[in-house]
């Protein structure tokens, strides 16, 4: 195999990086027909998001007082050309060259549907919104297990709409997912789930997730042994509709996304059926929607 490799990614050298070649790439446009596929019932309004999102917009989602730990902040040099001087040769040293960097008003984005959010806010809905986002997505991993990566793509359904609405929706597309991936030959169950909120009362927020079933994942083998979400089915109920001021059919607007991890269920693909998915049986290939590996 060349150095640049073939189906499986490729290590950078920092835990939780990798590089994808034309095989592994391959299973993720795979994935995207798929998804797309599932996706053909309702019309999807189609958004590719950037990997970065404004900093207000995540500490108003709450997202900076609930996973402090996860979050990866992006900072610039703020100082002057003299300053820089002065710090310049600490680069070659390995010093503290960033010293004087401050934040900025982006962070990395953590989840891909953030931006859809805070894009409806201060709207009153007369239908559900409905919208499929893909980003390259970042989390300060504490640890880089098989399928736990820092820089990964998430591709998700979402839905802003009525209670009623998000509830059905999210039970539908949780059970045609689960079926999906059964058709795929993944070995998937499927399980209540919280987040892992950080900083006190992080037991009594996951136990208040579980209870209320806010978050169920599907969860299959990613490689020998290892078992890991590959796609969540969430339901906020109102508060992204409250944070952002969001109403539908004159309430606040409650939200659901239904969120896959590419290339976790790309290595799960691969952990069944083998790294060059042109050789997959054909049950598997007809799964996708019929396109070819
Ligand atoms: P979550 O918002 O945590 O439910 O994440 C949605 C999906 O993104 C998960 O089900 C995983 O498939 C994927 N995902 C989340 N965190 C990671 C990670 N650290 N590495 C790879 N994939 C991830
Ligand atoms: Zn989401």
């Amino acid at each position: 195999m060349s150095r640049l490799g073939e189906g499986l990614p490729l290590e950078t050298g920092v835990p939780g990086v990798f590089l994808s070649p034309p095989g592994f790439e391959r299973v993720i446009g795979l994935l995207r027909t798929g998804v797309a596929a599932l996706a053909a019932d309702e019309p999807f309004h189609r958004l590719v998001i950037p990997p970065v999102i404004s900093r207000k917009t995540i500490e108003r989602a709450g997202y900076v007082a609930a996973f402090p730990n996860l979050l990866g902040t992006v900072h610039g040099y703020g100082g002057t050309p003299s300053g820089w001087a002065r710090l310049k040769p600490l680069v070659e040293e390995g010093g503290e060259w960033y010293a004087q960097q401050q934040i900025g008003d982006l962070v990395l984005l953590p989840a891909a549907c953030y931006p859809v959010y805070a894009t409806l806010a201060d709207s009153a809905l007369a239908e559900p919104a409905k919208v499929t986002v893909e980003a390259s997505c970042f989390r300060q991993e504490a640890t880089s297990e098989p399928g736990r990566l820092r820089s990964f793509r998430m591709l998700e359904l979402v839905t802003v709409a009525t209670e009623e609405h998000c509830l059905k929706w999210r039970a539908a597309r949780l059970e045609q997912v689960e079926g999906w991936f059964q058709e795929l030959g993944l070995d998937v169950s499927v399980e209540v789930a919280d987040d892992p909120f950080f900083g006190p009362g992080r037991k009594l927020y996951q136990a208040a997730q579980r209870l209320q079933e806010l978050k169920w994942e599907l969860k299959v083998p990613v490689a020998d042994g290892q078992v890991q979400a590959v796609a969540s089915a969430n339901y906020h109920k109102e508060h992204f509709g409250e944070t952002f001021g969001i109403t539908a059919g004159g309430e606040l607007a409650h939200t659901s996304c239904v969120a896959f991890g590419l290339e976790r269920l790309a290595l799960a693909l691969i952990n069944r059926h083998g790294a060059d998915s042109r050789q997959w049986p054909e049950s598997v290939l007809a799964a996708f929607g019929g396109a070819d590996a």
